[in-house]
């Protein structure tokens, strides 16, 4: 058999004030048919369990383009084009294919290109027929369009959030599509529009006890894959919310029943099922309850994993405000601010602009006089079972508030950030963490509580004043029964 194995990725926020290029893609690399002699990084992962697994059964493995773009504004046409097509030139070039296995994000959105797996897809089986089976991976906040499913055979999405679980899927989406080519299994699809908008989050209940229950469906009565599109908000597109994704058998209407069964179960919880957001106010009154600190406050509307700039100053403000410390704030990314900072040097007592500086999004640079206590050159996090880069860090400290900043636009993942600098984050009050959720698992156990707060950030989990003109069915929280 003959594997053809590439990706194609981004996460794209069109709310923020900035385009994605050529170097958003080459910052992570672009990988021409090698990246799987490099070692496995997340999103090259599942081609490194796609070329083992095809190896393994003695099928030829053909290696295309990977790329992929950390989350951020719309991708220029021309750059999305050009990748698209070194991919299907790939596949034309590897002709006649069994399969055909692509890892994407499933929220990529460029000029001209609301859907762009949609349109890759689509475009891939223009060129292997109807025979080759296409099969995908897709992060959960994903947009299931009607031609995603119309143009694959497998689509797989992500169960976990913070996202744990990419290999273990790229092994189901391998398997599934094995099985389809050789004539084991005939997968067919079905989606199912849930109406609803909001932020989920699978370590906590009820979504802990939902994602067991879809695992427990799998494999068994002609159920081949679910998936729980938790859906990517900040985007106007069409697709754009929460669905269900099944795969079943040979049989439709079977696959049909089951998201619908599953997305009216999510509706009928959803009250409890999305994450609750507070103001920065309340979330402060919050901290007054705890004499043990630190409580973790989240960010969500400057995650940099949403495609948010990464240097909003509005908790930064309310906690200047407040004056409640000790208080560690970060990260927030201001390559200029830490020029300045890197100048000085440490020990420096100097006046700093930080942040504020990316739009209307990002809030008012706030001015303070600070002291640098810290600097380290090519820092790095964990982030799952890699070591995610930072860039470059400084370690600010204005009084009672300590700011911690960096070149490289990336979301906080794991204390460790912190710590390469020599903080100890346990010794604040407050850590304030710019990321949505993937923080989690890395902050929950140092936490006496972890809260998510929202701004007016390019993030900002307002569901109802988001600007959205493209999506047609009504969905909640805007209206109450978006099904009457
Ligand atoms: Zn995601």
């Amino acid at each position: 058999m003959r594997v053809f194995i590439a990706g194609l990725g981004t996460e794209t926020n069109m709310f923020v004030p900035f385009p994605t290029g050529r170097r958003g893609y080459e910052e992570f690399g672009v990988f021409r048919g090698d990246a799987t002699r490099h070692p496995p990084r997340s999103f090259s992962g599942p081609l490194h369990v796609w070329r083992r697994r095809a190896e393994e059964r003695g099928h030829q493995v053909i290696e295309g383009l990977l790329t992929f773009a950390a989350p951020s504004g719309t991708t220029v046409r021309s750059v999305y084009e050009g990748y698209r097509d070194e991919i299907l030139a790939g596949v034309r070039a590897a002709l006649p294919l069994d399969m055909v296995l692509l890892n994407m994000h499933g929220a990529m959105v460029a000029e001209g290109y609301d859907d762009c797996e949609g349109d890759l897809l689509a475009r891939v089986r223009a060129i292997v027929g109807p025979k080759t089976v296409i099969g995908g991976e897709l992060d959960l906040h994903c947009h299931i369009s009607q031609q995603i499913i119309e143009s694959a055979d497998v689509l797989v999405t992500y169960k976990e959030y913070p996202h744990t679980d990419p290999m273990e899927r790229a092994e189901e989406v391998f398997t599934l599509c094995a099985d389809a080519a050789e004539g084991k299994v005939k997968p067919v699809m079905a989606r199912y529009d849930c109406r609803m908008i909001g932020h989920y989050r699978p370590p906590v209940e009820p979504i802990k006890s939902f994602v067991d229950r879809i695992r427990a469906l799998e494999g068994k009565d002609g159920i081949l894959s679910v998936s729980f599109g938790h859906g990517f908000s900040f985007a106007d597109v069409e697709d754009v919310g929460t669905r269900m994704l099944v795969v079943a058998d040979g049989d439709k209407a079977k696959a049909a029943a089951l998201a619908e069964k599953l997305g009216r179960e999510l509706f009928a919880m959803r009250d409890i099922a999305v994450s609750k957001f507070l103001t920065p106010a309340e979330a402060l009154d919050r901290v007054a309850s705890h004499n043990k600190g630190p409580v973790i406050i989240a960010d969500r509307a400057d995650n940099a994993g949403s495609g948010a700039p990464g240097d909003s100053t509005f908790v930064l403000r309310a906690l200047l405000d407040r004056g409640v410390g000790p208080a560690l704030f970060g990260i927030v990314w201001d390559p200029l601010c830490f020029q300045i900072a890197e100048e000085a040097g440490v020990g420096a007592t100097l006046d700093l602009r930080i942040g504020g500086k990316c739009g209307k999004t990002s809030g008012d640079p706030v001015d303070l006089r600070v002291t640098v206590k810290n600097i380290v050159r090519g820092a790095h996090q964990t982030y799952g079972p890699v070591k995610s880069p930072l860039g470059d860090m400084v370690w600010l400290s204005a009084g009672d508030v300590d700011v911690v900043v960096n070149t490289l636009r990336t979301q906080l993942f794991h204390p460790d950030a912190f710590e390469a600098l020599g903080i100890d984050p346990t010794s604040y009050r407050i850590v304030v963490v710019k990321s949505a959720q993937h923080f989690y698992n890395g902050f929950a156990p140092i936490a006496a509580e972890v809260l998510y707060v929202a701004t007016p950030g390019a993030a900002n989990p307002d569901y109802v004043n988001l600007p959205y003109t493209k999506r047609k069915t009504p969905f909640w929280p805007k209206v109450a029964d978006p099904f009457a």
